[in-house]
């Protein structure tokens, strides 16, 4: 891939994308109940051109959530700038450098500790005019495989000693290029494909928030209420192509989907 070529798409191609597109954003709206909510279009593994279909297309696609910092390297250097970059893959210290470079990189979803948090900041061009979204990864289904910090839980009353809220006030106080917006999940598959039960772990993610909305509301807390999420609240990214409705269902502000979009993926 050479970052001069620019992308092309074919028509059966753009219109296969087109559909599938419309149907989810329309399925979006159906369950959006006037609350806004965000469509990310997981492209990892697609070309840019098929990218590039769904942002050119009549919906005009803007979000998109890659989960291989070169991959997401090398598409943002040939796809436009009005693109909202989403980092959602594992976040390693190391990386931080390359991602922040990225000037249309507008979150990172998969936040896990404060050595990656000071290694952003540090690393954004002073150039850039706007803070760098950050969503917490939480491991709600506290598998081994999926990274994440704990959930948060009412029962405890040692709130300022958790990871979670160590982290998002060292976000909030001590990195004033990057911006705290909410928490993001994946969960387990098994929670993930039974329609018929509440999903666990979209549940636990929302006490979390509820949670750490409290503790950064209370005095304790000492950071200003303007100085993190939006409007007052944190934003949840939980829901996948299996599972997007639920999420929606269960309060999610971003749905990531991928497959639904764009097809299955080969396997790494
Ligand atoms: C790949 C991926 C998605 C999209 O998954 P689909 O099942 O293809 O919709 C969403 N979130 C994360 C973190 C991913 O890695």
């Amino acid at each position: 891939m050479s970052s001069s070529s620019s992308p092309v798409p074919d028509p059966e191609r753009v219109s296969e994308l087109s559909e599938n597109l419309t149907r989810i954003r329309s399925r979006v709206q159906d369950l959006s109940r006037d609350k806004p909510r965000t469509l990310v279009a997981v492209s990892k593994y697609k070309p840019a051109s098929d990218v590039l279909a769904c942002h050119q297309n009549e919906n005009g696609q803007l979000d998109f959530g890659e989960n291989y910092v070169q991959e997401l390297v090398e598409k943002a250097a040939q796809l436009p700038l009005e693109i909202r970059w989403h980092f959602i893959g594992t976040l390693q210290s190391n990386k931080a450098k390359t991602l922040a470079a990225i000037p249309n990189l507008h979150t990172i979803q998969t936040l896990t500790s404060i050595k990656a948090a000071t290694a952003l900041n540090k690393a954004l061009p002073t150039t850039r005019t706007f803070p760098l979204n950050i969503l917490i990864q939480v491991n709600t289904s506290g598998e081994l495989s999926k990274s994440g910090l704990p959930p948060l839980s009412s029962s405890e009353d040692n709130t300022q000693d958790e990871e979670l809220t160590k982290l998002a006030s060292f976000i909030i106080k001590k990195c004033p290029k990057l911006r705290l917006q909410g928490l993001m999940t994946i969960g387990a598959l098994e929670q993930s494909m039974d329609h018929e039960h509440e999903n666990k772990d979209f549940e636990r993610l929302s006490q979390t928030k509820e949670e750490l909305e409290s503790w950064l509301r209370s005095s304790e807390s000492d950071v200003g209420k303007d100085s993190w999420g939006s409007d007052g609240r944190l934003l949840l990214s939980m829901g996948m192509s299996s599972d997007y409705e639920e999420a929606l269902e269960a309060g999610s502000d971003i749905v990531r989907v991928g497959t639904g979009i764009f097809g299955s993926r080969r396997m790494k």
